[in-house]
């Protein structure tokens, strides 16, 4: 046999059914296509957390396995982010890493994983790897909650896991508390509340956890400046995150990973002040969008915005042909048609990507 055959033997079909997540190479350009700080990339104001992070790097125990309890980080972590003493803290490289660890310990061997859509798009591929069955309910045309259709998927599927983004990631909003809460207490099982954009909507569900025996918040530090650092986390109760626990890889988050979050958090304030310019500048291009003909911007809390253009694949196409990479999500459901998701950049990089639009379609 040759290797395709042996392939086809031994990979499960799921697997190979699936597609890798796509990244696409280094840009050199203006890169506004995954919601990462671009107020870190260079500059004085990053010259002392630079320093600091060579310096306790060089100092670091890089030769030992990483103390996985990572005590200073989640001190770090509570201190800055109001995480109460009662509840425990579990972290992951990325956010990524939590959501394999719960549908290992949740959906392997045909567990029921539902998450709206369109939405995150690791929840599926995640389950799908460990053979978990995943349910997609939509989303209205608008991006609203489909609370009736979502109610009743719930009711039928009876799945262990739902996922709701708050806000969410492709359309940028925030589903109603009282939706979600009738969400919460209909689930047989556990509900995710994915904040990767919390520092941009300035609201959370953590302070009201403690009301219901079935929710944990996730959290990643990825779009506030530490993207490439790779530190998500779940926050809830210590009996749920105890169990999460027992499938987390032995080391899984290592020493220069906690060393680099713990420097970066000590500059907490810098990145809070970097999420308001993004804020900033998410209501100004909000603002610019809406003026252009036939472009449709969808209203956001996160630090991107999504937009619908008449022609979003040329639009896509011209921007990168200025040095501009956005996402182009048209392909990826049937209700992202000609959309665009744009992240936020430094204010003089969101100034040429409005001049670019207005060259472009006007
Ligand atoms: C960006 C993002 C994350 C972050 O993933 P990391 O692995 O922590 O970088 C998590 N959830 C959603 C919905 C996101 O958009």
């Amino acid at each position: 046999m040759n290797s395709t055959e042996i392939i086809a033997a031994t990979i499960r079909p799921e697997v190979r059914a699936l597609k890798a997540y796509p990244v696409t190479p280094p840009w050199l350009g203006i890169k506004l296509e995954l919601m990462e700080d671009a107020h870190l990339d260079a500059g004085p104001s990053t010259a002392l957390m630079r320093k600091e992070l060579a310096e306790r790097i060089a100092a670091s125990a890089f030769n030992r396995y990483p103390d996985p309890s990572a005590p200073a980080l989640k001190a770090k972590l509570r201190e800055k982010l109001g995480i109460k003493p009662q509840h425990d803290i579990l972290i992951g490289t990325g956010s990524d890493e939590i959501i394999t660890m719960l549908s290992q310990a949740i959906l392997a061997g045909g567990g029921t994983v539902l998450s709206l859509e369109p939405s995150f798009i690791v929840f599926k591929n995640a389950a799908l790897a460990v053979a978990g069955r995943y349910v997609g309910v939509s989303l209205n045309a608008d991006f609203t909650l489909d609370l009736e259709a979502t109610l009743a998927a719930i009711a039928r599927e009876k799945p262990k896991l739902i996922w709701i983004v708050y806000p969410n990631n492709p359309t940028g909003n925030l589903y109603p508390d009282a939706a979600i809460e009738q969400i919460i207490r209909a689930a047989p099982g556990l509900v995710v509340i994915d904040e990767a954009y919390e520092a941009f909507a300035q609201r959370s569900w953590l302070p009201r956890i403690d009301e219901f025996p079935n929710v944990l918040i996730m959290r990643t530090l990825s779009k506030i400046g530490l993207a490439g650092v790779r530190l998500g986390y779940i926050i809830g109760a210590p009996e749920w995150i105890g169990e999460i626990n027992k499938v987390r890889g032995p080391f899984n988050v290592g020493v220069l990973q906690q060393v680099a979050a713990e420097v970066l958090l000590d500059h907490y304030d810098e990145l809070q002040r970097h999420a308001t310019l993004m804020i900033e500048q998410r209501e100004r291009l909000l603002v610019e969008l809406a003026k252009l003909p036939g472009v449709t911007p969808f209203p956001s809390l996160a630090n991107f915005v999504l937009a619908r253009f008449s022609d979003a694949g040329a639009v896509f196409e011209a921007l990168k042909s200025r040095g501009i990479l956005v996402r182009n999500l048209s392909a990826s459901h049937p209700l992202m048609a000609n959309t665009l998701r744009i992240s936020m950049g430094t204010t003089a990089q969101m100034d040429a990507l409005i001049v670019a639009l207005k060259e472009i379609i006007l």
